[in-house]
C-alpha cells in the first residue's frame, strides 16, 4: 500500500529507530513511547488489522510472536512485557497497518483500558 506510513517505513522511504528486522517482519521504536522500552513489531505485508487476520496471512503473526520473546530478550525485558495491538475506532488505532506494541522495562498499570 503506497499510502501506508509502517509501509514507508519498512521500504525506508521515513527513518526509523530499527531494533528488528528478517524476511517478514520489522521492529523499531515508537516515535512517541508510552513505556520506558516502546517497540512497535509490523508485518512487511500490509494487513490493516487484527481484524483483517485470516488463515491466509496469519503465518506471519504466529512468526511476531515468536520473534517478540527475541526482542523481549534483547531489550532486557527480564521482569515481564505487554503486547497490545489496537484494532479500529474503539481501541483508537491510528495507523492502518497492523503492528503490536511491546511495552516494558517499568512496572505498568493493571489497567488495559
Ligand atoms: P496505534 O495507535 O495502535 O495505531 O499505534 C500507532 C503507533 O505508531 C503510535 O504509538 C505512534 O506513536 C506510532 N508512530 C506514529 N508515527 C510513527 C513514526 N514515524 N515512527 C515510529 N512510531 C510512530
Ligand atoms: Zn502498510
Amino acid at each position: 500500500m503506497t499510502d501506508c506510513l509502517f509501509c514507508k517505513i519498512i521500504s525506508g522511504q521515513i527513518p526509523s529507530n530499527k531494533v528488528f528486522e528478517d524476511e517478514l517482519v520489522y521492529a523499531f521504536r515508537d516515535i512517541n513511547p508510552q513505556a520506558k522500552t516502546h517497540v512497535l513489531i509490523v508485518p512487511k505485508a500490509h494487513i490493516e488489522s487484527a481484524a483483517d487476520i485470516t488463515a491466509e496471512n496469519s503465518a506471519v503473526v504466529a512468526h511476531i510472536f515468536e520473534v517478540i520473546p527475541k526482542i523481549a530478550e534483547s531489550e532486557g525485558l527480564k521482569n515481564g512485557f505487554r503486547v497490545i495491538t489496537n484494532s479500529g475506532p474503539d481501541a483508537c488505532q491510528s495507523v492502518h497497518h497492523l503492528h503490536f506494541h511491546l511495552l516494558g522495562g517499568e512496572q505498568m498499570s493493571d489497567k488495559m483500558a
